[in-house]
């Protein structure tokens, strides 16, 4: 037996193996496994061209479980001694501790950096032996071992086949790969699709009431995945099935792009469009990469657009780095060209669907337009291509393109000031009254009930030009698009006050809702009553619930306006009942305050254009006490009409019905209202 020590130049390799990277102690499975599939494929190639002219035989490799032993097997190249002392004894390690240090926390990069597949095995073995015989003709067999001291030995043995055994023993904070459900959990992470067979026990079955091992021995992998196919050889059934391997729990993905690219660099796989219905968080991660069939991580962010994250499938490129560090991976100009050349895919991919299936896209629209719109809201040259593309859908479910919807609605929706107004509805139900009086007036409504669309409304907005995005329930539908020929007809003022003091003093308190009124004369066939809430109030505050900063909007109470149509009937019927009931008491009232006021009009006159100090201090005290008794005259009116409007159901009733279709009305002002309405109809 020889004896020898292994060529570190750091003091020692294996207590660093052991401290830092303890977090991802599994990928020492991953290495071992992936040394004998090359090691196997390897000799798969010298008997190609003609240097190994034995049997290949059974190139499979095999994992065992043996008591505290874990042996992963292989029937490759296998060692000579040479190549043992070549290969494994001697690592360089040259400024090793710097990078050590900046690394600790990430096996990969440090294992990546120095070739240490290998002595990965001392994350989780005391000992660790090599019993290996090449398959060069006369080699002689050896055995190499090392308990994780610098120090190993090497002897001669005899072993019949060729190829290698990784025998661990494992250590004691290492049991758990022992167990069979550890090892199969890990096989199934990181060998699911290697090219070699790797094979792990038996298969079982169920025969008496107990699992029991068959003949058949249990593979865990897919040797050729369909990712390296030609998609001339696969169906849609194929893909469908392989999406449903990797994902078992999911729906059926929307649509796939298979990838291949054989210059500037190597690319295959297959990413799949999910159906993601809302919440992005949940769907992201989902992207196997992979190196050559060897898995390398599932979390790709960085290393694809962000919007890319939601996709699923598989990417395998030799060209991504196994081994190495995140930091280092966003950083790769290979990872960025990889990366650019995905998102150019995935944007042509669409771009065929929508020019060649354009029903078939837009039936899948409302299941892709998550993916859109987070792609067009994050990523600048997605928004180049994908604005071509992208659909508006109406609340009556046609889809159109940013371009024809403009064409569509250009001639109507045009504002006196050339604005185009896209009108929109978050809710087709909550905001049906609205929908349907801005539909009578022939305009088109779109429908923006995603997640995302608050966003992309904003985002719509900057991009396009003069135009703007006006919700269906923030005025009333005259007033959402003020055109060139618009007349606005008044309601006299007074009026004005009476019908405001009358409403107002019936509205029901609701908690964070603050309702002004507002008499309009909108025609006798418009509603008599109607809630909005202006567009500005109310985005304001959508922001203040994303954004940090603006919580001053969100503690603000919701604003809403309340327009009573002076012109119907039943608004006219409360004005007449009004002059009936309330105007021998406020006409002593009114003179009053005209009196009052002509003398307030007079005395503001004579100040007009005199400075501050230039007034005279009486002028300013009777200025201030005829402001004060108009004041009370005004108070003493209001409550004479609140007086006159708590004996008129129709005020409350109105007031209701436009809170009813607004969905405000609840609790026990909705009870009221329903034991209002019976009294009515008696
Ligand atoms: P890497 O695989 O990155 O070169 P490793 O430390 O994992 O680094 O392995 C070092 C070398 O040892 C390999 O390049 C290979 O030549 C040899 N080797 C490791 N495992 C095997 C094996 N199972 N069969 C044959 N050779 C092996």
């Amino acid at each position: 037996m020889q004896k020898g020590n292994i060529g570190v130049t750091t003091e020692n390799i294996f207590p660093i193996i052991k401290k830092f990277l303890y977090s991802d102690h599994d990928i020492f499975l991953r290495e071992l496994i992936s040394n004998a599939v090359d090691a196997s494929q390897k000799l798969k190639t010298l008997a190609s061209v003609g240097e190994f002219k034995g049997e290949l035989g059974d190139l499979s490799v095999r994992v065992k479980i043996d008591g505290n032993k874990l042996i992963i097997s292989d029937r490759g190249v296998g060692l000579t001694a040479e190549e043992i002392d070549k290969y494994i004894n001697q690592i360089a390690l040259s400024g090793a501790n710097d990078f050590l240090d900046k690394y600790k926390t990430d096996a990969n990069a440090i294992i990546g950096h120095f070739g240490l597949g290998f002595y990965s095995a001392f994350m989780v073995a005391s000992k660790v032996e090599i019993v290996t015989k090449s398959f060069k003709e006369e080699a002689q067999a050896v055995k190499w071992s090392c308990d994780g001291s610098p120090e190993f030995s090497i002897e001669e043995i005899e072993k019949e086949d060729r190829g290698t055994d990784i025998i661990l023993y494992l250590d004691d904070d290492s049991k758990e790969f022992s167990t069979k459900e550890r090892i199969e959990t890990l096989l199934n992470k990181y060998c699911k699709f290697l090219p070699v067979p790797v094979v792990f026990g038996k298969k079982t079955e169920w025969k008496d009431g107990k699992q029991v091992d068959t003949d058949e021995d249990n593979t865990i992998n897919e040797t050729n995945p369909i990712w390296n196919r030609k998609p001339s050889e696969l169906t849609d059934e194929d893909y469908k099935k392989f999406y449903s391997k990797l994902y078992p729990a999911s729906d059926e993905p929307l649509f796939w792009i298979h990838l291949n690219v054989d210059y500037p660099f190597n690319l295959t796989g297959i990413l799949y469009f999910p159906k993601i219905k809302s919440n992005i968080d949940m769907n992201r991660n989902k992207i196997q990469l992979y190196c050559n069939q060897v898995y390398v991580t599932d979390s790709v962010e960085g290393i694809v657009p962000d919007f890319l994250t939601l996709l699923h499938g598989v990417i395998d490129s030799p060209d991504i780095p196994l081994n190495v560090s995140r930091s280092y991976l966003q950083s790769d100009s290979n990872v960025k060209k990889i990366s650019t050349y995905i998102t150019k895919k995935v944007s042509d991919r669409l771009q065929s669907i929508f020019k060649k299936e354009r029903a078939d896209f837009e039936k899948k629209w409302d299941n892709l337009k998550l993916f859109i719109h987070y792609g067009l809201l994050t990523a600048e040259d997605f928004y180049a291509k994908a604005s071509k593309y992208a659909l508006l859908k109406d609340t009556d479910a046609s889809y159109y393109t940013y371009d024809e919807y403009k064409t569509l609605i250009k001639e109507n929706q045009t504002d006196k000031e050339d604005n185009l107004i896209y009108l929109y509805a978050t809710n087709k139900e909550e905001q049906h009254a609205h929908i349907e009086a801005a539909k009578n007036k022939g305009y088109n409504v779109l429908l923006m009930d995603g997640q995302l669309d608050v966003p992309v409304i904003s985002m719509l907005e900057q991009k396009f030009e003069k135009s703007r995005f006006v919700r269906v329930d923030s005025d009333i539908v005259d007033h959402l698009i003020i055109k060139k020929d618009h007349t606005e007809t008044v309601v006299e003022s007074e009026q004005q006050d009476v019908l405001s003091d009358i409403f107002k003093s019936q509205l029901p308190k609701i908690e964070k809702v603050e309702i002004s009124v507002s008499a309009q004369a909108l025609g006798e066939n418009a509603q008599p009553a109607i809630i909005t809430q202006s567009e500005y109030m109310r985005r304001m505050k959508e922001m203040a619930t994303v954004q940090a900063g603006m919580s001053f909007y969100g503690e603000m109470p919701d604003m809403f306006t309340l327009s009573i149509n002076a012109d119907h009937a039943l608004v006219k019927e409360v004005l007449t009942n009004e002059k009936e009931k309330c105007a021998d008491q406020l006409a002593p009232i009114n003179t009053e305050i005209s009196t009052l006021q002509s003398e307030l009009d007079a005395l503001k006159k004579s100040t007009e254009g005199k400075k501050e100090e230039e007034i005279a201090t009486a002028d300013k005290e009777h200025i201030a006490d005829l402001e004060k008794s108009i004041e009370k005259q005004r108070t003493e009116k209001s409550k004479l009409l609140a007086d006159f409007a708590k004996e008129q159901p129709i005020v409350k009733q109105l007031i209701d019905l436009a809170l009813l279709q607004n969905n405000m009305l609840k609790g026990e002002a909705l009870t009221k209202f329903i034991k209002r309405s019976l009294d009515l109809i008696k």
